[in-house]
C-alpha cells in the first residue's frame, strides 16, 4: 500500500478532547455515532480523483472516512489543539492536511486548484457548529462552481429552510439564496444522542448539488441578494412596504417596481418563487 493512502493512518482513533470551555462557543457537539458517519459520507461518494474539504473535523468522527475514500482532504478547524492532535493522527497521510482556520472566511474559490485530477470533483462535508452554521453555509453556496457538492449536517431547523419550496413559514432569504445556486434535499435527520455532548435540537443533513447553471447569473447576484433581504426584512407586511423599508424607497416606488417586474406588490415574499425574485431584481437595477 502507498504511504499516502497508509491503513493506519487513516484508522479511526480518539483524540485529544478540546478543552471544556471551548466546547459550547464552537459548537463541539462530536458525533459519535458510526452509522450517522457513514450515511453521511455515502452521500456524496468520495473517490480518489476528488478534493475533498471537510469543515470543522472536531475529533475526526468523518474525517478517516472521508481521508480513505478521497486522493485529497483538506480540513479546516478553527481550535487549534483539535487541530493539532489530528494532524498527529494523519502525520504518515500526505494526500491529508488539517488546517488551523476560521471556516468562515476561507477562500473557497481555491479549492479547484487541490484537486488530485482536473476530471475530479469538490465536495464539501461537514457537521456545522450550529452557531455559525448559516454563513459557512453560505460561503460554501457563493463558492459558486468551485464546490461541486455537499453533505452537510445542520440544526434540523435551518436544514428545513435550506430545502423549503415558496408558500410556507419555512421559506425565506436562506432557501431563496441557496436554491438558485444548488438542488438542496434534506436526506435524514439525527437525533441528539448521537451527539457527545447531545445537544438540544435535532439535526439534519442536507445534500447539495450544485446547479449546472446557477438559477441567477453571477454578474446579478449581489443586487438579487439585496432585494431577496429587503423583501423577506418585514415577513409580516406585504411585498411593497417590504421592499420599501429594505431598499430605502418609498412604498409607491416598491409598487410600481413590483408591477413592471409582474409581481403582485400585495403578495407576501414567502409566495415568490427564484424567478420572480430575479425579475425584481432585474427590473430594480
Ligand atoms: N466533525 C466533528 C464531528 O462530526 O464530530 C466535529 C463537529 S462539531 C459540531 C463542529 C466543529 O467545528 C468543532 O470541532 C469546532 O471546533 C469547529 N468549528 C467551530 N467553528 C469553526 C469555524 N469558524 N471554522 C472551522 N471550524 C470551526
Amino acid at each position: 500500500m502507498s504511504p499516502r493512502r497508509n491503513a493506519r493512518a487513516v484508522a479511526p482513533r480518539p483524540v485529544r478532547r478540546a478543552a471544556s470551555g471551548k466546547t459550547r462557543a464552537l459548537g463541539q457537539h462530536f458525533l459519535r455515532d458510526d452509522a450517522v458517519a457513514e450515511r453521511i459520507v455515502a452521500l456524496v461518494q468520495p473517490t480518489s480523483r476528488d478534493l475533498v474539504i471537510e469543515i470543522g473535523p472536531g475529533e475526526g468522527a468523518l474525517t478517516g472516512r472521508l481521508a480513505r475514500a478521497s486522493g485529497r482532504l483538506l480540513a479546516l478547524e478553527v481550535d487549534h489543539a483539535l487541530a493539532a492532535a489530528l494532524r498527529e493522527r494523519f502525520a504518515a497521510a500526505s494526500h491529508v492536511e488539517i488546517r488551523d482556520a476560521d471556516a468562515r472566511s476561507f477562500d473557497y474559490a481555491s479549492l479547484p486548484g487541490l484537486k488530485p485530477e482536473a476530471g475530479g470533483r469538490v465536495l464539501a462535508v461537514a457537521n456545522l457548529p450550529y452557531s455559525v452554521a448559516k454563513p459557512i453555509l453560505q460561503a460554501l453556496v457563493e463558492a459558486g462552481p468551485a464546490v461541486d457538492e455537499m453533505a452537510i449536517m445542520l440544526q434540523k431547523e435551518v436544514a428545513q429552510r435550506v430545502e423549503a419550496p415558496p408558500g410556507g413559514k419555512t421559506y425565506g432569504s436562506l432557501s431563496v439564496l441557496t436554491q438558485m445556486a444548488c438542488e438542496p434535499r434534506l436526506a435524514f435527520t439525527v437525533p441528539p444522542g448521537a451527539f457527545r455532548p447531545p445537544p438540544q435540537v435535532d439535526s439534519a443533513v442536507v445534500h447539495l448539488r450544485r446547479r449546472p447553471r446557477p438559477l441567477v447569473p453571477a454578474a446579478e447576484a449581489p443586487r438579487f441578494r439585496t432585494v431577496v433581504l429587503a423583501a423577506f426584512s418585514q415577513r409580516r407586511k406585504n411585498l411593497a412596504n417590504a421592499l420599501g423599508a429594505g431598499l430605502g424607497i418609498t412604498a409607491e416606488t416598491a409598487r410600481a417596481l413590483c408591477e413592471s417586474a409582474g409581481v403582485d406588490p400585495g403578495r407576501r415574499a414567502e409566495t415568490l418563487t427564484i424567478e420572480e425574485f430575479s425579475r425584481l431584481a432585474q427590473t430594480h437595477g
